[in-house]
């Protein structure tokens, strides 16, 4: 049984926050002080704190590369970004451009393509690789698929020997390291057109992006498969701050909604040792559905929770980071998701999830 991990991020204070008091004090790597408004102390403790001259690359190295070199061994992983708006959820998976050069802004999503790849090419001629994309965002409990606009509310199922199932998914061959950045260009591209349709920004929504590696040993004749799935939260600020009415109130509200789906899940895994016995209420949202295996015990998962280190952010800043210490006594199982079934077996499988009908339906 492997904890969750939980790290923290504060970016650099933007020019919106110039001259303001950096409201943290730091005590370690994993260990620090914040201050709030009304001079109110909080102490935190993660795995990891990534302060305000981090690198891209530690938090990739951290976080990230282990998930992503389990996966190649058919072990799933998650990795969670968690804050307010403005906090650097995107720019930590994507960068400052997915198709970012430089290293210094290059996100997790580029580093996972390049591992994923680097990974593949290195495994010998004895075993044969095959990764594919999906990409899907959650806007207003609806699941819309970001490579094909028109699948825009896909039917979370759950199957039972394949876990949670996103029915009629698009999900994207990608055969090198160019094409799936390419992929995820055109998605996040199709985020952009929905945003002005819906009058939304993108933060309005959950972006969920799912890597599947699927691993064919040769003269074993056997299939096993593994997932990376990286999420980027919506805003988790307060609806009352916003100022927000009519639909962008809807909204807020429904993502408040939907994260404290996310608290409730959370707390109740980690609310007693025995919490395979207890109810899980994964069903009372979108977003705990869709990452039903990612916390409750198939999957390895990381969350981030991305802050300002502004005084005038403290108040939600300590509310990310309440919710990454909560999270952080979830027990998360890691199981290899192994097959001894043929190619064709697996193959006729994966058909058949498309069409089942034993299927429990959100
Ligand atoms: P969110 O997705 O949480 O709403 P963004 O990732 O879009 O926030 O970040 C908001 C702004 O701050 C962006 O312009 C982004 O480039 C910048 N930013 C965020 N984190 C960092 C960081 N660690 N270093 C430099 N700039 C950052
Ligand atoms: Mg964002």
């Amino acid at each position: 049984m492997a904890s969750i991990c939980v790290c923290a991020r504060f970016r650099p204070l933007n020019s919106r926050e110039d001259g303001e008091a950096i409201c943290i004090t730091r005590s370690d790597s994993q260990s620090f002080s914040i201050k709030d408004e009304k001079d109110e102390q909080y102490m935190f403790s993660f795995d990891k704190v990534f302060y305000e001259d981090s690198e891209q690359a530690d938090v990739y190295e951290f976080l990230a590369r282990p998930i992503v070199r389990d996966a190649v061994n058919s072990i799933n992983g998650t990795i969670i970004t968690y804050g307010q708006t403005g906090a650097g959820k995107t720019f930590t998976m994507e960068g400052a451009n997915i198709l970012e050069a430089d290293n210094l802004k290059k996100g997790l999503l580029p580093r996972v393509v390049d591992e994923l790849f680097d990974a593949i090419i290195f495994c010998g001629e004895a075993t044969a690789y095959k990764i594919k994309l999906s990409m899907v965002e959650i806007y207003m409990e609806k699941v819309r698929d970001l490579f094909d606009l028109s699948k825009d509310n896909i039917q979370i199922k759950e199957h039972k020997s394949h876990g949670i199932v996103l029915s009629g998914v698009t999900e994207i061959p990608i055969l090198d390291g160019e094409e799936a950045l390419k992929v995820l260009c055109g998605g996040i591209a199709n985020r952009a057109v929905g945003e002005t349709q819906m009058n939304a920004g993108s933060s309005r929504s959950h972006c969920i992006y799912m890597f599947t590696i699927q691993k064919e040993v040769t003269n074993e004749k056997r299939v096993s498969s593994g997932k990376v799935v990286l999420v980027d939260l919506a805003g988790s600020e307060k609806v009352e701050k916003t100022g927000a009415e009519g639909k962008v109130l809807e909204e807020a509200k429904t993502i408040n909604k939907s994260l404290s789906a996310l608290g409730n899940v959370i707390s109740a895994l980690t609310s007693s040792p025995h919490a395979k016995s207890l109810h899980i209420p994964f069903r009372d949202s979108k977003l705990t559905r869709l990452l039903q295996d990612a916390l409750g015990g198939s999957s390895q998962t990381a969350l981030l929770c991305c802050c300002s280190p502004s005084l005038s952010n403290s108040s939600e800043s300590v509310s990310t980071l309440r919710f990454g210490a909560r999270a952080k006594h979830i027990k998360a199982s890691s199981s290899r998701v192994m097959s001894s079934n043929s190619k064709e077996d697996i193959d006729r499988k994966q058909q058949e999830i498309s069409a089942l009908n034993d299927v429990k339906q959100q």
